[in-house]
């Protein structure tokens, strides 16, 4: 089973893009060195005057040089937004294919037939997720 939610984290992480998932938390990046990394201001700490987080795109990863915050898509989204790991899992599933559509927020899976279940653990919780995002994008009968 972990096997299997390893799968499934590493599909959702890489289906975003952290360049846009931080765009869309409003924070302006900007080109940082060669390789094709962005920087923009931290929102983690106060008064980061010269941006100090730093966006690799290649990677995935986040990382302040100010405040020494660092991680993948979905600790940004934990960071952010003050949620869990599987609510972040929810987040980026919702957001996958909708992140460059509009800046609405994600759909939230409260708004539609939630097949989660608070006691699942985090393996069977993310293989419900994917199977259910597989299936109304599929399905969508
Ligand atoms: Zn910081």
């Amino acid at each position: 089973m972990a096997r299997i939610a390893d799968e499934q984290i590493e599909r959702i992480r890489r289906g975003v893009s952290i360049g846009e998932l931080v765009r869309s938390a409003g924070i302006e990046l900007r080109r940082h060195g060669t390789n094709g990394d962005r920087a923009g201001q931290c929102p983690f700490h106060e008064d980061d005057e010269t941006p100090s987080l730093v966006i690799s795109e290649a990677k995935g990863l986040w990382h302040c040089f100010g405040c020494g915050r660092a991680g993948n898509a979905f600790q940004w989204v934990m960071e952010t937004r003050g949620v869990g790991f599987r609510e972040a899992v929810v987040e980026l599933m919702a957001g996958i294919g909708t992140a460059q559509a509009d800046s609405s927020p994600a759909p939230s899976c409260a708004s539609t037939s939630c097949p989660l279940d608070v006691g699942m653990t985090d393996g069977e919780l993310i293989e419900a997720v994917v199977d259910y995002y597989q299936e109304s994008l599929k399905g969508k009968r």
